[in-house]
Protein backbone atom coordinates (compact mmCIF):
# COMPACT_ATOMS: atom_id res chain seq x y z
CA UNK A 1 0.00 0.00 0.00
CA UNK A 2 1.60 3.27 -1.05
CA UNK A 3 0.52 5.79 1.78
CA UNK A 4 0.06 9.96 1.52
CA UNK A 5 2.03 10.95 4.31
CA UNK A 6 2.21 14.66 5.66
CA UNK A 7 5.15 15.55 7.71
CA UNK A 8 4.93 18.59 9.79
CA UNK A 9 7.83 20.31 11.34
CA UNK A 10 8.82 23.70 12.99
CA UNK A 11 12.83 23.11 11.16
CA UNK A 12 13.47 21.16 8.12
CA UNK A 13 17.26 21.62 7.21
CA UNK A 14 18.61 22.41 4.96
CA UNK A 15 15.92 25.78 5.40
CA UNK A 16 16.25 26.24 8.97
CA UNK A 17 18.14 24.53 12.17
CA UNK A 18 18.67 24.64 15.75
CA UNK A 19 18.84 21.07 16.31
CA UNK A 20 19.01 17.11 15.77
CA UNK A 21 14.99 18.13 14.65
CA UNK A 22 15.67 19.85 11.07
CA UNK A 23 18.13 17.15 10.32
CA UNK A 24 15.23 14.00 10.92
CA UNK A 25 12.78 16.63 8.85
CA UNK A 26 15.27 16.79 5.81
CA UNK A 27 16.21 13.13 5.76
CA UNK A 28 13.14 11.33 6.88
CA UNK A 29 10.65 12.17 4.44
CA UNK A 30 12.97 11.58 1.17
CA UNK A 31 13.44 8.12 2.55
CA UNK A 32 9.82 6.92 3.26
CA UNK A 33 9.54 8.42 -0.21
CA UNK A 34 11.81 6.28 -1.37
CA UNK A 35 10.14 3.09 -0.16
CA UNK A 36 7.26 4.27 -2.68
CA UNK A 37 5.10 6.79 -0.93
CA UNK A 38 3.98 10.46 -1.26
CA UNK A 39 5.36 12.77 1.06
CA UNK A 40 4.30 16.59 1.75
CA UNK A 41 6.41 18.65 4.01
CA UNK A 42 5.02 21.84 6.08
CA UNK A 43 6.87 24.09 7.85
CA UNK A 44 7.06 27.74 8.98
CA UNK A 45 8.60 30.61 6.48
CA UNK A 46 11.09 32.04 9.00
CA UNK A 47 12.71 35.52 8.33
CA UNK A 48 16.13 33.53 7.83
CA UNK A 49 15.47 31.24 5.65
CA UNK A 50 16.74 32.96 1.85
CA UNK A 51 14.50 32.59 -1.28
CA UNK A 52 16.20 32.65 -3.71
CA UNK A 53 19.37 30.03 -2.31
CA UNK A 54 16.62 27.75 -1.53
CA UNK A 55 13.90 28.27 -4.50
CA UNK A 56 10.64 28.92 -2.61
CA UNK A 57 7.90 29.46 -5.11
CA UNK A 58 5.29 31.56 -4.10
CA UNK A 59 1.99 30.11 -4.32
CA UNK A 60 -0.56 32.40 -5.73
CA UNK A 61 -3.23 30.40 -5.96
CA UNK A 62 -3.44 29.27 -2.17
CA UNK A 63 -3.14 32.93 -0.89
CA UNK A 64 -4.56 34.77 2.25
CA UNK A 65 -5.75 32.02 3.51
CA UNK A 66 -7.89 33.31 6.55
CA UNK A 67 -6.89 31.52 10.00
CA UNK A 68 -8.51 32.34 13.16
CA UNK A 69 -6.04 32.43 15.84
CA UNK A 70 -7.10 34.32 19.59
CA UNK A 71 -10.38 35.06 17.85
CA UNK A 72 -8.71 37.00 15.27
CA UNK A 73 -8.44 36.68 11.29
CA UNK A 74 -4.75 36.27 10.10
CA UNK A 75 -3.90 35.70 6.21
CA UNK A 76 -1.63 33.55 5.47
CA UNK A 77 0.39 33.13 2.66
CA UNK A 78 2.12 29.99 1.21
CA UNK A 79 5.15 29.22 -0.54
CA UNK A 80 6.85 25.97 -2.10
CA UNK A 81 10.07 24.41 -2.68
CA UNK A 82 11.59 20.61 -2.75
CA UNK A 83 13.98 18.97 -0.16
CA UNK A 84 17.20 19.32 -2.33
CA UNK A 85 17.36 16.84 -5.16
CA UNK A 86 14.55 15.15 -4.28
CA UNK A 87 10.66 15.66 -5.91
CA UNK A 88 9.19 16.19 -2.35
CA UNK A 89 7.34 19.46 -1.71
CA UNK A 90 7.81 21.76 0.96
CA UNK A 91 5.18 23.80 1.98
CA UNK A 92 6.30 27.50 4.19
CA UNK A 93 3.41 28.80 5.85
CA UNK A 94 4.38 32.47 5.25
CA UNK A 95 2.51 35.03 7.89
CA UNK A 96 5.67 37.41 8.48
CA UNK A 97 4.06 39.25 12.11
CA UNK A 98 4.81 35.68 13.56
CA UNK A 99 7.76 33.69 12.19
CA UNK A 100 9.97 36.58 11.25
CA UNK A 101 11.81 37.17 14.97
CA UNK A 102 15.23 36.75 15.78
CA UNK A 103 14.99 33.15 16.37
CA UNK A 104 12.38 30.17 15.73
CA UNK A 105 11.18 29.93 19.48
CA UNK A 106 10.68 32.49 21.22
CA UNK A 107 9.21 33.82 24.90
CA UNK A 108 7.17 36.25 23.37
CA UNK A 109 3.49 36.17 24.79
CA UNK A 110 2.15 35.11 21.58
CA UNK A 111 4.24 32.03 21.68
CA UNK A 112 1.37 29.77 21.55
CA UNK A 113 -0.82 32.09 19.14
CA UNK A 114 2.41 31.28 16.69
CA UNK A 115 1.81 27.33 16.34
CA UNK A 116 -1.62 27.20 16.82
CA UNK A 117 -1.59 29.11 13.70
CA UNK A 118 1.05 27.06 12.07
CA UNK A 119 -1.18 24.05 12.97
CA UNK A 120 -4.40 24.90 11.61
CA UNK A 121 -2.49 26.62 8.45
CA UNK A 122 -1.22 22.71 7.44
CA UNK A 123 -4.74 21.43 7.56
CA UNK A 124 -6.09 24.57 5.77
CA UNK A 125 -3.16 24.30 3.06
CA UNK A 126 -4.04 20.59 2.67
CA UNK A 127 -7.88 21.14 1.90
CA UNK A 128 -7.23 24.08 -0.36
CA UNK A 129 -4.60 21.80 -2.24
CA UNK A 130 -7.25 18.93 -2.05
CA UNK A 131 -4.79 16.28 -0.82
CA UNK A 132 -5.98 13.58 1.16
CA UNK A 133 -3.71 12.42 3.46
CA UNK A 134 -3.08 8.82 5.12
CA UNK A 135 -1.47 10.13 7.56
CA UNK A 136 -0.14 13.31 9.53
CA UNK A 137 3.60 12.68 10.76
CA UNK A 138 3.41 15.08 14.06
CA UNK A 139 7.12 16.28 15.34
CA UNK A 140 7.21 18.13 19.13
CA UNK A 141 4.93 20.34 20.80
CA UNK A 142 4.70 22.69 17.78
CA UNK A 143 2.74 20.58 16.18
CA UNK A 144 0.97 18.79 19.19
CA UNK A 145 -2.39 20.49 18.21
CA UNK A 146 -2.69 18.34 14.99
CA UNK A 147 -4.07 15.28 16.13
CA UNK A 148 -6.60 16.66 18.01
CA UNK A 149 -7.80 19.19 15.53
CA UNK A 150 -7.87 16.46 13.02
CA UNK A 151 -10.44 14.25 15.43
CA UNK A 152 -12.43 17.28 16.28
CA UNK A 153 -11.96 21.00 15.14
CA UNK A 154 -11.62 19.40 11.41
CA UNK A 155 -13.52 16.19 11.76
CA UNK A 156 -16.26 17.86 9.58
CA UNK A 157 -13.95 17.71 6.51
CA UNK A 158 -14.26 13.95 4.55
CA UNK A 159 -10.69 15.41 3.50
CA UNK A 160 -9.46 14.02 6.97
CA UNK A 161 -11.73 11.27 7.74
CA UNK A 162 -9.39 8.32 7.54
CA UNK A 163 -6.46 10.59 8.30
CA UNK A 164 -4.33 8.89 11.06
CA UNK A 165 -1.63 10.59 12.93
CA UNK A 166 1.83 9.66 14.53
CA UNK A 167 3.63 12.22 17.16
CA UNK A 168 7.12 11.91 17.58
CA UNK A 169 8.41 13.26 20.50
CA UNK A 170 12.40 14.55 19.89
CA UNK A 171 12.69 16.39 23.47
CA UNK A 172 10.19 15.81 26.03
CA UNK A 173 12.01 18.76 28.06
CA UNK A 174 10.02 20.99 25.59
CA UNK A 175 6.40 20.94 25.71
CA UNK A 176 4.34 24.14 25.13
CA UNK A 177 2.91 25.17 28.18
CA UNK A 178 0.71 27.93 28.12
CA UNK A 179 -1.76 29.77 29.93
CA UNK A 180 -5.62 28.17 30.43
CA UNK A 181 -6.69 31.09 28.06
CA UNK A 182 -5.18 28.92 25.43
CA UNK A 183 -8.19 27.10 25.40
CA UNK A 184 -10.07 29.66 23.52
CA UNK A 185 -6.94 30.99 21.84
CA UNK A 186 -6.58 27.21 19.87
CA UNK A 187 -10.29 26.70 19.66
CA UNK A 188 -9.90 23.62 21.96
CA UNK A 189 -13.20 22.16 24.02
CA UNK A 190 -13.61 23.13 27.90
CA UNK A 191 -14.05 19.42 28.35
CA UNK A 192 -10.48 18.15 27.61
CA UNK A 193 -9.16 20.57 30.20
CA UNK A 194 -11.77 19.84 32.59
CA UNK A 195 -12.82 15.86 32.58
CA UNK A 196 -10.17 13.73 32.05
CA UNK A 197 -7.40 16.59 31.14
CA UNK A 198 -6.40 15.23 27.74
CA UNK A 199 -4.20 18.53 27.00
CA UNK A 200 -3.56 19.83 30.56
CA UNK A 201 -0.95 20.20 32.48
CA UNK A 202 -0.02 21.75 35.94
CA UNK A 203 -3.38 23.76 34.79
CA UNK A 204 -2.22 25.00 32.31
CA UNK A 205 -2.84 23.73 28.47
CA UNK A 206 0.19 21.51 27.48
CA UNK A 207 0.92 21.03 23.36
CA UNK A 208 3.12 18.22 23.78
CA UNK A 209 0.71 16.87 26.01
CA UNK A 210 -2.05 17.39 23.50
CA UNK A 211 -0.48 15.53 20.79
CA UNK A 212 0.22 12.60 23.28
CA UNK A 213 -3.46 11.73 24.18
CA UNK A 214 -4.47 12.41 20.97
CA UNK A 215 -2.44 11.32 18.15
CA UNK A 216 -3.04 7.80 16.95
CA UNK A 217 0.31 6.18 17.76
CA UNK A 218 3.02 8.00 19.50
CA UNK A 219 6.99 7.27 19.56
CA UNK A 220 10.67 8.77 20.51
CA UNK A 221 13.95 8.54 19.01
CA UNK A 222 15.38 5.68 20.85
CA UNK A 223 14.44 2.53 22.52
CA UNK A 224 16.20 3.63 25.93
CA UNK A 225 14.70 6.88 25.77
CA UNK A 226 11.23 5.41 25.49
CA UNK A 227 11.79 3.55 28.41
CA UNK A 228 12.89 6.40 29.99
CA UNK A 229 10.31 8.72 29.36
CA UNK A 230 7.53 5.87 31.65
CA UNK A 231 9.55 6.76 34.44
CA UNK A 232 9.31 10.41 36.62
CA UNK A 233 13.29 11.00 36.62
CA UNK A 234 13.59 11.68 32.91
CA UNK A 235 9.86 12.53 31.74
CA UNK A 236 9.05 16.17 33.18
CA UNK A 237 5.98 15.35 33.96
CA UNK A 238 4.77 13.40 30.89
CA UNK A 239 4.97 9.57 32.29
CA UNK A 240 1.10 9.41 33.64
CA UNK A 241 0.30 10.20 29.97
CA UNK A 242 2.65 8.14 28.64
CA UNK A 243 2.13 4.46 30.88
CA UNK A 244 -1.50 5.32 29.91
CA UNK A 245 -0.98 5.23 25.72
CA UNK A 246 1.91 2.16 26.77
CA UNK A 247 0.55 0.08 23.95
CA UNK A 248 0.47 2.81 20.93
CA UNK A 249 4.41 3.78 22.17
CA UNK A 250 7.35 2.90 20.49
CA UNK A 251 10.60 3.86 20.22
CA UNK A 252 12.51 4.26 16.77
CA UNK A 253 16.03 5.21 16.81
CA UNK A 254 17.05 8.17 14.47
CA UNK A 255 19.03 7.65 11.18
CA UNK A 256 21.55 9.76 9.99
CA UNK A 257 22.19 10.70 6.88
CA UNK A 258 25.57 9.63 5.19
CA UNK A 259 25.16 11.80 1.87
CA UNK A 260 26.04 14.67 4.28
CA UNK A 261 27.64 12.90 7.25
CA UNK A 262 30.71 10.98 5.70
CA UNK A 263 34.19 11.73 6.12
CA UNK A 264 35.08 9.94 2.62
CA UNK A 265 32.61 12.47 0.80
CA UNK A 266 32.66 15.60 3.14
CA UNK A 267 32.30 18.47 1.19
CA UNK A 268 32.74 20.58 4.02
CA UNK A 269 36.56 19.31 5.03
CA UNK A 270 39.55 20.08 3.56
CA UNK A 271 41.04 15.91 3.47
CA UNK A 272 38.29 13.49 2.73
CA UNK A 273 39.57 10.08 4.32
CA UNK A 274 38.22 6.00 5.07
CA UNK A 275 38.52 3.35 7.15
CA UNK A 276 41.23 1.91 4.27
CA UNK A 277 43.32 5.55 4.80
CA UNK A 278 43.28 7.32 7.66
CA UNK A 279 45.78 9.58 6.69
CA UNK A 280 43.69 12.77 5.95
CA UNK A 281 42.17 12.89 9.19
CA UNK A 282 45.40 13.96 10.82
CA UNK A 283 45.50 16.28 8.10
CA UNK A 284 42.34 17.50 9.02
CA UNK A 285 43.28 17.85 12.70
CA UNK A 286 46.18 20.26 11.28
CA UNK A 287 43.52 22.23 9.87
CA UNK A 288 41.57 22.21 12.86
CA UNK A 289 44.46 23.24 15.07
CA UNK A 290 45.20 26.25 12.85
CA UNK A 291 42.16 27.27 13.01
CA UNK A 292 41.53 27.47 16.34
CA UNK A 293 45.55 28.71 17.11
CA UNK A 294 45.82 25.86 18.96
CA UNK A 295 49.58 24.11 18.78
CA UNK A 296 49.41 20.56 16.89
CA UNK A 297 50.56 17.90 18.85
CA UNK A 298 50.15 14.14 17.35
CA UNK A 299 50.04 13.00 21.17
CA UNK A 300 47.78 15.33 22.40
CA UNK A 301 44.24 14.42 21.29
CA UNK A 302 41.96 16.89 20.45
CA UNK A 303 38.43 16.26 22.39
CA UNK A 304 35.09 18.23 20.36
CA UNK A 305 32.23 19.55 21.49
CA UNK A 306 29.83 20.44 19.10
CA UNK A 307 26.38 21.02 20.87
CA UNK A 308 23.51 23.01 22.02
CA UNK A 309 24.95 25.14 25.05
CA UNK A 310 21.81 23.64 27.29
CA UNK A 311 21.72 22.24 30.73
CA UNK A 312 20.45 18.68 29.38
CA UNK A 313 23.95 18.53 27.63
CA UNK A 314 25.51 18.02 31.03
CA UNK A 315 27.92 20.90 30.85
CA UNK A 316 27.23 21.28 34.57
CA UNK A 317 29.26 18.02 34.94
CA UNK A 318 32.16 19.80 32.71
CA UNK A 319 31.98 22.97 35.15
CA UNK A 320 32.64 20.57 37.89
CA UNK A 321 35.32 18.99 36.65
CA UNK A 322 36.70 21.62 35.06
CA UNK A 323 39.66 22.15 37.33
CA UNK A 324 40.44 18.42 37.02
CA UNK A 325 39.92 18.13 33.32
CA UNK A 326 42.79 21.09 33.03
CA UNK A 327 45.44 19.12 34.24
CA UNK A 328 44.82 16.09 31.82
CA UNK A 329 46.84 15.65 28.74
CA UNK A 330 44.22 17.15 25.99
CA UNK A 331 42.99 19.35 23.79
CA UNK A 332 39.82 20.90 23.73
CA UNK A 333 37.67 23.05 21.15
CA UNK A 334 34.21 23.68 21.70
CA UNK A 335 31.50 24.82 18.76
CA UNK A 336 28.40 25.69 20.35
CA UNK A 337 25.75 28.53 21.82
CA UNK A 338 22.57 28.55 24.05
CA UNK A 339 23.01 29.44 28.07
CA UNK A 340 25.00 32.50 28.99
CA UNK A 341 26.75 30.28 32.01
CA UNK A 342 27.72 27.28 29.57
CA UNK A 343 29.21 29.80 26.98
CA UNK A 344 30.99 32.29 29.00
CA UNK A 345 32.42 29.03 30.82
CA UNK A 346 33.88 28.07 27.71
CA UNK A 347 34.98 31.56 26.31
CA UNK A 348 36.87 31.77 29.82
CA UNK A 349 38.63 28.73 30.12
CA UNK A 350 40.05 28.96 26.69
CA UNK A 351 41.17 32.49 27.16
CA UNK A 352 43.03 31.41 30.51
CA UNK A 353 44.35 28.47 28.65
CA UNK A 354 45.07 29.29 24.98
CA UNK A 355 47.09 26.55 24.45
CA UNK A 356 45.04 23.84 25.62
CA UNK A 357 41.16 24.79 24.45
CA UNK A 358 39.27 27.11 22.02
CA UNK A 359 36.12 27.89 21.23
CA UNK A 360 33.86 29.35 19.31
CA UNK A 361 30.66 30.42 19.94
CA UNK A 362 27.63 30.61 17.34
CA UNK A 363 26.46 28.03 15.13
CA UNK A 364 28.36 27.14 12.40
CA UNK A 365 27.84 24.19 10.21
CA UNK A 366 31.50 24.00 8.31
CA UNK A 367 33.12 24.15 11.59
CA UNK A 368 30.84 21.53 12.91
CA UNK A 369 32.25 19.39 9.99
CA UNK A 370 35.85 20.04 10.26
CA UNK A 371 35.79 19.46 13.94
CA UNK A 372 33.90 16.11 13.59
CA UNK A 373 36.68 15.53 11.13
CA UNK A 374 39.36 16.67 13.02
CA UNK A 375 38.86 15.95 16.71
CA UNK A 376 40.24 11.91 18.20
CA UNK A 377 37.41 12.26 20.64
CA UNK A 378 33.70 13.54 21.19
CA UNK A 379 32.26 14.50 24.27
CA UNK A 380 28.41 14.24 25.14
CA UNK A 381 27.75 13.85 28.90
CA UNK A 382 23.93 14.66 28.31
CA UNK A 383 21.68 14.19 31.68
CA UNK A 384 19.11 13.10 29.03
CA UNK A 385 19.63 12.50 25.36
CA UNK A 386 16.65 11.01 23.49
CA UNK A 387 18.80 9.97 20.52
CA UNK A 388 22.01 12.46 19.90
CA UNK A 389 23.18 12.71 16.31
CA UNK A 390 26.54 13.89 16.98
CA UNK A 391 27.87 10.67 18.47
CA UNK A 392 26.58 8.99 15.43
CA UNK A 393 28.68 11.75 12.91
CA UNK A 394 30.84 10.66 15.17
CA UNK A 395 31.28 6.94 14.98
CA UNK A 396 31.66 7.59 11.54
CA UNK A 397 34.53 10.45 11.82
CA UNK A 398 36.79 7.79 13.59
CA UNK A 399 36.17 10.89 16.27
CA UNK A 400 35.88 8.42 19.54
CA UNK A 401 32.73 8.98 21.39
CA UNK A 402 33.11 10.00 25.22
CA UNK A 403 29.49 9.79 26.51
CA UNK A 404 26.72 9.22 29.20
CA UNK A 405 24.78 5.76 28.95
CA UNK A 406 21.31 7.38 28.89
CA UNK A 407 18.86 7.51 25.86
CA UNK A 408 20.11 7.23 22.48
CA UNK A 409 23.80 7.58 23.63
CA UNK A 410 23.17 4.61 24.93
CA UNK A 411 21.86 2.66 22.20
CA UNK A 412 24.67 3.68 19.92
CA UNK A 413 27.75 3.63 21.66
CA UNK A 414 29.30 1.05 23.05
CA UNK A 415 31.91 1.01 26.14
CA UNK A 416 35.08 -0.38 24.86
CA UNK A 417 36.22 -3.13 27.28
CA UNK A 418 40.03 -2.96 28.42
CA UNK A 419 40.29 -5.96 29.71
CA UNK A 420 39.08 -8.09 26.31
CA UNK A 421 40.61 -9.83 23.56
CA UNK A 422 41.41 -7.19 21.33
CA UNK A 423 40.72 -9.07 18.34
CA UNK A 424 37.08 -9.36 19.69
CA UNK A 425 36.47 -5.91 21.48
CA UNK A 426 33.93 -4.39 19.65
CA UNK A 427 33.27 -1.71 21.75
CA UNK A 428 33.06 1.80 19.55
CA UNK A 429 33.73 4.46 22.51
CA UNK A 430 33.76 5.29 26.17
CA UNK A 431 30.58 5.39 28.63
CA UNK A 432 29.55 6.26 31.75
CA UNK A 433 26.59 5.75 33.77
CA UNK A 434 26.47 7.89 36.84
CA UNK A 435 26.26 11.77 36.65
CA UNK A 436 28.66 13.05 38.26
CA UNK A 437 31.55 14.83 37.74
CA UNK A 438 33.89 11.64 39.18
CA UNK A 439 32.47 9.15 35.89
CA UNK A 440 33.11 11.70 33.92
CA UNK A 441 36.77 12.24 34.21
CA UNK A 442 37.29 8.48 34.29
CA UNK A 443 35.80 7.86 31.32
CA UNK A 444 38.12 10.53 29.58
CA UNK A 445 41.21 9.72 31.47
CA UNK A 446 39.94 5.66 29.86
CA UNK A 447 40.10 7.48 26.78
CA UNK A 448 43.55 9.34 27.09
CA UNK A 449 45.30 6.04 28.41
CA UNK A 450 44.29 4.07 25.14
CA UNK A 451 45.26 6.79 23.32
CA UNK A 452 47.83 6.00 23.85
CA UNK A 453 47.68 3.02 22.39
CA UNK A 454 48.07 3.32 18.61
CA UNK A 455 46.60 0.11 17.39
CA UNK A 456 44.37 -0.56 20.43
CA UNK A 457 42.95 3.39 19.52
CA UNK A 458 42.69 2.15 15.82
CA UNK A 459 40.70 -0.30 16.74
CA UNK A 460 38.49 1.32 18.47
CA UNK A 461 37.93 4.00 15.55
CA UNK A 462 37.35 1.29 13.20
CA UNK A 463 34.83 -0.21 14.75
CA UNK A 464 33.32 3.25 15.23
CA UNK A 465 33.42 4.19 11.08
CA UNK A 466 32.17 0.21 9.92
CA UNK A 467 28.71 1.19 11.89
CA UNK A 468 25.78 1.90 10.36
CA UNK A 469 23.00 3.92 11.34
CA UNK A 470 21.67 4.79 7.94
CA UNK A 471 17.62 6.39 7.89
CA UNK A 472 16.68 3.12 5.63
CA UNK A 473 16.29 1.12 8.68
CA UNK A 474 14.45 3.68 10.37
CA UNK A 475 12.51 4.69 7.69
CA UNK A 476 11.21 1.05 7.57
CA UNK A 477 10.01 0.58 11.00
CA UNK A 478 8.16 4.57 10.65
CA UNK A 479 6.07 3.03 7.40
CA UNK A 480 5.49 0.11 9.58
CA UNK A 481 4.13 2.74 12.50
CA UNK A 482 2.17 4.48 9.62
CA UNK A 483 0.53 1.75 8.46
CA UNK A 484 -0.40 0.57 12.27
CA UNK A 485 -1.62 4.36 12.70
CA UNK A 486 -3.58 3.90 9.47
CA UNK A 487 -5.29 0.84 10.26
CA UNK A 488 -5.95 1.75 13.90
CA UNK A 489 -8.44 4.80 12.42
CA UNK A 490 -9.79 2.42 9.53
CA UNK A 491 -10.49 -0.39 11.95
P1 LIG B 1 19.79 18.36 19.76
O1 LIG B 1 18.75 18.10 18.72
O2 LIG B 1 19.35 18.07 21.16
O3 LIG B 1 20.38 19.73 19.67
P2 LIG B 1 21.37 16.35 18.34
O4 LIG B 1 22.69 15.73 18.67
O5 LIG B 1 20.24 15.43 18.06
O6 LIG B 1 21.02 17.37 19.52
O7 LIG B 1 21.55 17.27 17.04
C1 LIG B 1 22.35 18.41 17.03
C2 LIG B 1 22.59 18.83 15.60
O8 LIG B 1 22.84 20.23 15.58
C3 LIG B 1 23.80 18.18 14.98
O9 LIG B 1 23.61 18.05 13.60
C4 LIG B 1 24.91 19.19 15.29
O10 LIG B 1 25.98 19.10 14.39
C5 LIG B 1 24.17 20.49 15.15
N1 LIG B 1 24.69 21.60 15.96
C6 LIG B 1 24.48 21.85 17.27
N2 LIG B 1 25.08 22.99 17.65
C7 LIG B 1 25.71 23.47 16.56
C8 LIG B 1 26.52 24.62 16.29
N3 LIG B 1 26.79 25.50 17.25
N4 LIG B 1 26.98 24.81 15.04
C9 LIG B 1 26.70 23.91 14.06
N5 LIG B 1 25.95 22.80 14.24
C10 LIG B 1 25.45 22.58 15.46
Amino acid sequence: MHMNIVFVSSEVFPFSKTGGLADVAGTLPVEIGNLGNNVKVFTPKYGSINETKHGLIYQEHISEIPITVSGEIKKVHVHKAFLPNTQIEVYFIDFQPFFFRDSYYTNDIDEADRFILFSKAVLEILQRIKWKPDLIHCNDWQTGLIPLYLKDNYSWDKLFHNTASLFTIHNVGYQGQFGAETLMKAEIRFEYFNNFGEVKQNDHVNFLKTGISFADIINTVSNTYAQELLTPEFSYGMDHILNYRGHDFYGILNGVDYNIWNPSTDKHIPFNYSPEDLSGKKQNKKVLCEQFNLPYDENIPIIGIVSRLAIQKGFDLIARSLEYLSHLPFQWIVLGAGEDYFEEMFQTFANYRPEKAACHIGYNNDLAHLIEAGSDMFLMPSHYEPCGLNQIYSLKYGTVPIVRKTGGLSDTVKDWDEYKARGEETGNGFSFDKYDGFALTNSVERALNCYKNKPVWQKIMLNGMKENFSWHRSAEQYALLYKKAISKVRG
